[in-house]
């Protein structure tokens, strides 16, 4: 199984990596993806990434990040961070509006989100967007860009995934799919999802799948998400594992 994007350079797992990182080794997790969500954090995961090899560190700023930083600024670090280590992708970027309830930066995290695209584009690197209550400035945006784009911790309706779909857009589920009082229009949407552009992540620390719902998520609860993407398709463990494995090779082919 592969976690497509989970946070183990979050302060969550300051005391314990190793061993969460264990626990997913041996409950057959093959590969991490690792977003950042800003400098400091891209630094951590680029140093995660070398000492295991199976961790795919991305870089990026996130949404909830940008309030206080200066874009020409973070821009060049950025770009420098690109050039002198072996990144395999940018993330997480994107826009949250609910988090920002009054838009009071949403000019300044389309400016960040514009210009991250821009260096995706530049570099030929595959992009992990976090969208909340912002599909359609994502849309307008992304669709402006030759990406190959993932819609991180996907929670959106039939109309959102046939769109992003229709720009070879990929899916990933997370938790969110296990949880009772919610996920009932999202199996519907996820029952639809082709088979080619479905992958699976824990978000951990956050998001923690039924029936951890509440504690600190970690890598080894991916298999409770891939089961009930298995239940939803109709499909066996080993099918999923195959069709998500060969989505990895794909976008991960540079
Ligand atoms: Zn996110
Ligand atoms: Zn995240």
């Amino acid at each position: 199984m592969i976690d497509f994007h989970c946070h183990l350079d979050s302060r969550d797992f300051e005391q314990d990596l190793e061993d969460v990182i264990n626990r997913a080794l041996e409950n057959n997790v093959k590969y991490l993806v690792c977003p950042s969500v800003n400098i400091n954090s891209s630094l951590k995961v680029i140093e995660l990434a070398s000492k295991y090899n199976f961790i795919i560190p991305l870089i990026g700023i996130h949404p909830h990040e940008v309030k206080n930083l200066d874009l020409s600024y973070s821009l060049d670090k950025l770009r420098y961070l690109i050039e002198t280590n072996n990144f395999r992708g940018i993330g997480e970027i994107g826009l949250d509006y609910y988090y920002d309830e009054n838009r009071i930066f949403k000019d300044k995290q389309i400016a960040f989100f514009e210009k991250q695209l821009e260096l995706a584009e530049d570099y030929n690197l595959p992009v992990f967007i976090h969208i909340r209550d912002s599909f359609d400035d994502v849309y307008s945006i992304i669709k402006n860009f030759k990406v190959l784009a993932i819609w991180h911790s996907f929670t959106g309706d039939y109309s959102q995934m046939e769109k992003f779909l229709s720009l070879g857009g990929y899916f990933s589920i997370s938790g969110i799919i296990t949880f009772k009082n919610k996920n009932k229009q999202l199996i519907e949407v996820v029952k639809e999802i082709p088979f080619d552009k479905i992958l699976i992540e824990t978000d951990s620390p956050y998001l923690a799948p039924e029936p951890f719902r509440g504690r600190r998520n970690e890598p080894q609860f991916i298999n409770v998400i891939y089961l009930k993407v298995c239940e939803i398709k109709g499909i066996s463990l080993e099918e999923l594992e195959k069709n998500i494995d060969f989505n990895f090779l794909k976008i991960f082919k540079n």
